[in-house]
């Protein structure tokens, strides 16, 4: 049994969530290291499980020590041998009836090792044994109690994954005092759920998956209940607060589509069947007296773009103002001149704010907004870190919106105030199992189909010393009146990474087509990006040698050619949007990636992905079986911890079975699941201030 009486830490199960420098005997120091691994409140010991456990039950006499194995043994203390000479280590000299061992001590003090090893004493020692200079040793060890502490320490120990400060014994005081009192919760699932997958209580899966009988082994019972804990808790979050929405009261928007008419009219292609049906479904949102909080999904070049002017026009047309966000101060800019050349005939005031604007021209712009003189702003997402006053903003569109987690689409949603509907746009792919667990407070609009016109990117790879046949196939490029982009992860050479940069590829390329190549990357000043893309785009210059600032949205339509050097560091959803920078127009679009020589077999598989399938849903399923889910493109930056036990891979029908049984559940009391939404940190999430 355990050695700490179950005595009652825990008053009621909320204590669960205090600070973890409420348990006794845990102090600052502790406190630090513990929060170095990001355990704050004392349900963060509860996801933090064990991935082994340490056997100290092989307990011997001194015979039969055996040098490498961990062992316990009960000593008595026969001599302090403490030398003065500096660097080398105290000793205490232990025996049995069997057998001699040395107590070895590096770093402790002699008061120290004099109180816990007192002469003539009888103690207990667990550690590994080692044999040294003809004798058995401990060095350290793990343990040094007293007798009856027997049952403490003779046994098999979970064991967790520690830093520095940290070691099993001071662990293991704090999380079995945890573990010891652990609050029965009343069972939140139906039995039909409970017989289907096996499952036990929520306290006895977590005493099993901090106990020594289980690995770490993501598809046992008890480890999959807590994961569908979780996987529910979230989803509770993202419905509950769509709900909220739902409820949110706003003033209608009444429209004609006499804008929108105009603009379709004018375009030089037909829109597809998605995009009229998302323009619809947008439309009636905005109609609606309800206030819109819609994603609208679509791959790279579906055309999102022309969907979210179309519906601002017919919120112009009622007179509320739009804001349209884009991540990068490039992308904000080709928005606003598309915008800017389908309202050409229309009286619509557009402006565009971005971090470089100047000061004067700011100030302009802001108190005209303030005054309802402008209509529609573009601006980068960083607009809305700052204070900006609108006279009646009706509209936010925010594009590429995949870096923004739950938190921030929540403080995004109530931006603007009530009357205000809100449009979100991503092109990242998220696999179907995912949707409602990501954007479950969500409607979603999706594009499926592309611009008919399109063309599948034919995908090549090249092995990077036959990078000059590159220059032919870039001459015959040119001459078919094709525009070339091409990538490099590094902006200049670096000592330390060995990938290459767009500098020195820019230098390079300069010799091979002087006065046609240019070069982009981030730290250029935002006048410096703006005329290189403006010369791009008016073809002066015909090749692009940039960093992945190109990644997001911008769009030139002659552009047919990409390479990507050291494509391996890149992911396949990430390759994927890339690529779709061209054949975006009617020509067929090819995309070359350079690869070191030896290309391990990972690559070989990535790399036929990409060149099978044009497919983005497709490949962010791949990349996340083969790099797992925080790689797919965007989730690492969102600051969203997803999950802490449940894996999109192996749990995938979990995240089946809970939308199903959400479904099932949603017109019945949920207050049951209150206590399991705070367990998993979503809480704050909800009751946010406006509540
Ligand atoms: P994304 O969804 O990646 O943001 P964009 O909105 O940038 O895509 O559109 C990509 C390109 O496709 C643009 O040049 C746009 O003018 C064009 N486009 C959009 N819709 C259509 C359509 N229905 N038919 C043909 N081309 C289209
Ligand atoms: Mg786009």
């Amino acid at each position: 049994m355990y050695y700490i009486l179950s005595m009652t830490i825990f008053k009621n199960k909320d204590d669960l969530f205090k600070n973890i420098s409420f348990l006794k005997g845990v102090g600052p120091k502790l406190s630090k290291y513990l929060k170095n691994k990001r355990i704050e409140k004392i349900n963060d010991l509860l996801w933090h499980l064990p991935y082994s456990s340490t056997d100290r039950s092989d307990m011997v006499t001194l015979d039969k020590l055996e040098p490498g194995k961990i062992q316990t043994i009960k000593v008595r203390v026969k001599r302090h041998n403490f030398p003065r000479i500096r660097n080398l280590p105290n000793k205490v000299i232990c025996e049995d009836d069997f057998g001699k061992i040395d107590i070895v001590f590096f770093n402790s003090r002699e008061n120290y090792i004099k109180a816990v090893l007192p002469l003539n004493k009888w103690v207990l020692l667990s550690g590994k044994v080692n044999y040294y200079k003809n004798s058995y040793q401990i060095t350290n060890p793990d343990y040094i109690t007293s007798i009856n502490k027997i049952d403490y320490v003779k046994k098999k120990i979970p064991k967790y994954s520690l830093t520095e400060g940290l070691n099993e014994k001071s662990y293991r005081k704090i999380i079995e005092k945890v573990i010891m009192n652990l609050p029965d919760l009343d069972e939140w699932y139906d039995n039909d759920t409970l017989k289907k997958f096996n499952f036990k209580s929520w306290k006895e899966s977590i005493l099993k998956l901090h106990s020594y009988e289980i690995d770490n082994d993501l598809n046992n019972k008890y480890r999959r209940r807590l994961a569908l804990d979780e996987i529910m808790s979230n989803l509770m979050v993202l419905s509950k607060n769509r709900k909220r929405f739902k409820e949110t009261n706003k003033k209608n928007k009444i429209f004609d589509n006499l804008i929108a008419k105009h603009i379709v009219e004018n375009l030089n292609y037909k829109l597809t069947k998605g995009q009229e049906e998302a323009i619809n479904e947008i439309n009636k949102d905005l109609k609606s007296d309800k206030k819109m909080f819609r994603i609208l999904q679509g791959d790279v070049g579906s055309g999102k773009t022309i969907v979210s002017l179309i519906t601002s026009a017919n919120v112009l047309e009622t007179g509320f103002q739009t804001s349209l966000m884009a991540p990068t101060a490039i992308l904000a800019k080709q928005h606003y001149n598309l915008a800017k050349k389908i309202f050409e005939k229309t009286k619509i005031k557009i402006e565009l704010l971005t971090g470089k604007t100047d000061y004067k021209t700011r100030k302009k712009i802001l108190a005209e907004l303030k005054k309802g003189k402008i209509d529609l702003l573009i601006g980068t997402h960083a607009l809305f870190q700052k204070k900006i006053e609108f006279k009646n903003l009706g509209y936010i569109i925010i594009d590429e919106q995949h870096k923004f987690g739950v938190k921030q689409r929540m403080s995004l949603a109530e931006k603007g105030g009530k009357n205000c509907d809100v449009l979100l746009m991503s092109a990242t792919p998220i696999p179907r199992t995912m949707m409602l667990t990501i954007y479950g407070d969500m409607d979603v609009s999706r594009l499926l189909e592309k611009p008919k016109n399109r063309l599948p990117i034919l995908t090549y790879s090249k092995p990077e010393k036959k990078i000059d046949e590159l220059v032919k196939i870039i001459k015959k490029d040119l001459s078919d009146n094709n525009q070339v982009f091409w990538v490099c992860p590094l902006i200049n050479d670096s000592q330390i990474l060995d990938y290459s940069s767009v500098t020195k590829r820019y230098e390079w390329l300069k010799k091979k087509f002087p006065s046609q190549t240019s070069i982009l990357h981030g730290e250029l000043k935002q006048d410096e990006k703006d005329l290189i893309l403006e010369k791009f785009l008016q073809k002066k210059t015909k090749i692009l040698v940039s960093t992945t600032v190109i990644e997001v949205g911008i769009d030139f339509p002659d552009a047919n050619l990409i390479i990507i050097e050291n494509a391996n560091k890149f992911g396949l959803a990430q390759l994927h949007q890339l690529r779709g920078r061209v054949g975006r127009g009617s020509r067929q679009g090819k995309c070359i990636l350079l690869f070191k020589d030896n290309l391990s077999k990972n690559s070989i598989q990535r790399i036929k992905i990409l060149k099978k399938s044009s497919d983005g849903f497709l490949i962010a399923e791949e990349d996340m079986k083969m790099r797992g889910f925080g790689d797919i493109i965007g989730f690492q930056q969102s600051g969203d911890k997803f999950f802490k036990i449940a894996d999109p891979i192996n749990h995938a029908d979990l995240f089946v079975y809970a939308e199903n049984y959400l479904e099932k559940i949603e017109n019945d009391n949920l207050e049951k699941f209150d206590f399991l939404i705070k367990l998993y940190d979503k809480a704050e999430i909800i009751y946010s201030k406006n509540d």
